[in-house]
């Protein structure tokens, strides 16, 4: 069992600052062009020493210390799809959330609590996604050995949308933004860097490491920027009144934000409640209304509601189509290219441009979508 990895708020500040001046230089564009990877190497190196003192100096070295690998578990795919770029040979990722599982919904069994207290590190999304864990896992992160961290934590909170469910609470889906999602990586590669920093303890090795973790993290921030190019170069070719996404819940709300799009779940932010006779009425009244061509089901969330806007649609003579699955709150089948982020993302963006009168090559940016089927 590894040792208590206390102090979870020093290590955030530094987390905190650092992302907001990340931030800062990309909304900035006088700052960006100042931009120099020297200032930028630096102040990471200051901060991953100050993390790594800290973790000297609050608790023993973790156990393991013989095996060279971090053990992280992580609750869902997209966290555990970062997680395992950002760390390569480094740690060893499993994911408790596999495809078509919804994380509002989802409980610990048994194996996974055995799984999480003989961790060195449980990385979870936070924000009340995992509203039926969140109980054991804090409990979790205060009485084992194991450091429990969300990887939106550190999150930039101007970013964030609230929440329509719960006063006081942020919307979670912040992966449906890659520009927002791109601070959870480097949150993953901090707190990656000192974890494994502290269980070396040699601080000549800890510089070696950092910079593997940093090439990671800089190569899915490659990715991510990717496909959000491609986000919004085939979204702008929907039509502005074809703007609209409607799914079987509010998943969406950054994707939106993001990209220009109104977004409607039927049935709010967590998947708890069924939706009403008068919230469908009223849909269809909208969709019809407004001419929508398309409606989108979701992986995983039952698609019962968007079926009955379907058939109230057709009942008022107008043609409503299912655009396709989304990837919402889980990644697809594990060995597939939709069962990664980038994969999961280009799934979405170009099955809605596609099923909203826009323009988008059909196996995606990469030309690999499908390639399973
Ligand atoms: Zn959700």
């Amino acid at each position: 069992m590894a040792e208590v990895v206390a102090v979870d708020t020093p290590v955030l500040y530094f987390l905190r600052t650092i992302l907001i001046y990340e931030s800062e230089i990309a909304n900035n564009s006088q700052l960006r062009m100042q931009r120099n990877t020297e200032v930028t190497a630096l102040t990471r190196r200051t901060v991953l020493q100050g993390l790594t003192a800290l973790g000297a100096t609050a608790a023993a070295p973790l156990a393991h210390a013989q095996t060279a690998t971090l053990n992280v578990v992580a609750t869902t795919g997209m966290i555990a799809d970062a997680a395992r770029a950002v760390g390569g040979d480094l740690v060893e990722v499993k994911a408790l959330m596999g495809p078509g599982i919804d994380p509002h919904a989802y409980r610990q069994t048994r194996p996974d609590i055995l799984a999480m207290t003989r961790a060195d590190l449980v990385l979870w999304n936070g924000l009340y996604l995992e509203a039926q864990m969140e109980n054991f896992l804090v409990e979790l992160g205060r009485r084992s050995g194991t450091h429990v961290q969300a990887v939106t934590e550190a999150m930039d909170r101007t970013r964030l949308l609230s929440h329509d469910d719960y006063e006081n609470q942020f919307d979670p889906h912040v992966w449906m933004d890659p520009t927002l999602w791109s601070q959870a990586v480097l949150t993953i590669d901090f707190i990656f860097a000192a974890l494994i920093g502290k269980k070396s303890g040699d601080m000549s090795q800890v510089e070696s490491v950092v910079e593997t973790l940093h090439a990671n993290e800089q190569a899915y921030q490659a990715d991510l920027k990717l496909i959000d190019g491609y986000s919004r170069k085939v979204l702008a070719t929907v039509p502005e009144a074809s703007r609209v996404l409607i799914t079987a819940h509010d998943a969406f709300n950054y994707f939106g934000q993001a990209y220009g799009f109104e977004v409607v779940g039927i049935q709010g932010i967590s998947t708890e409640s069924e939706a009403g006779v008068n919230r469908i009425r009223e849909l269809v009244d909208t969709i019809v209304g407004r001419g929508i061509k398309a409606v989108f089901v979701e992986s995983s969330v039952s698609d019962r509601s968007i079926r009955a806007l379907v058939e109230g649609a057709e009942a008022q003579g107008h043609e409503l189509k299912i655009g396709g699955e989304l990837y919402s709150d889980a990644m697809g089948e594990p060995g597939t290219y939709e069962g990664t982020y980038l994969g999961m993302i280009d799934h979405n963006v170009t099955t809605i441009a596609r099923a909203l009168g826009g323009t988008a090559p059909e196996r995606g940016v990469l030309g690999k979508l499908n390639a399973g089927s």
